[in-house]
């Protein structure tokens, strides 16, 4: 085991409102990781919110831009909260299992709408099918729960209380190295 294993970059996965930052946030506190936020990362780089980004240059031109800001903040001793759509790149999910460990906190597309429709500013995104909430997010559940399944090393129930998922994820990330 290499010092490295000792601490593997913790990438979290899921959907917008699966709780990334929410548990994210403390875990990271609590493995003395450094939490960042690919979503974050992206608005500083491009000096606008991913809703302009998107209206001014498309969904293309963001994926792209996150799609390096994640190769670019993938260090140890970091724990990195991705966009929800970052696992429809191949070569991303290629990316994240090679080089940490993957953990996917999976919610229904109505537990997510749930959520959403109550921290709909903290949330606000281009819409991507133009539907209602439940039926957009189990639209998007349906392209993208295989491939968070398939990215993931550990799959955890986001309605969890969060000290319950931190302390899973701990165990889990502990017993994988
Ligand atoms: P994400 O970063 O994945 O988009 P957030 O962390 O912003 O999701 O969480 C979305 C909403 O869901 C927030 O209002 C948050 O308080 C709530 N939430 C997240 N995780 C849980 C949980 N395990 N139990 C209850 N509510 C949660
Ligand atoms: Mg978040």
């Amino acid at each position: 085991m290499n010092h490295q294993d000792e601490k593997p970059i913790i990438y979290l996965i899921g959907a917008r409102g699966a709780g990334k930052t929410t548990v994210g946030k403390p875990l990271a506190q609590a493995l003395l990781y450094d939490f960042i936020d690919t979503d974050a990362c992206v608005t500083e780089q491009c000096r606008m919110s991913i809703s302009q980004l998107v209206e001014q240059s498309g969904w293309r031109s963001f994926r792209e831009l996150e799609s390096d800001v994640l190769r670019q903040v993938s260090k140890p001793h970091r724990l990195v909260s991705t966009g929800g759509g970052i696992v429809m790149a191949p070569e991303n999910r290629a990316f994240m299992q090679s080089s940490g460990k993957v953990v996917y906190l999976r919610a229904s597309a109505e537990t997510l709408a749930e959520r959403l429709s109550h921290t709909p500013q903290a949330h606000q995104r281009p819409s991507l099918t133009g539907k209602c909430i439940v039926e957009e997010m189990a639209e998007v559940l349906s392209k993208r729960e295989p491939l968070y399944l398939e990215c993931a090393d550990i799959v955890v129930d986001a309605t969890c209380p969060v000290p319950e998922l931190i302390s899973q994820i701990c165990t889990c990330i502990h017993a994988a190295v």
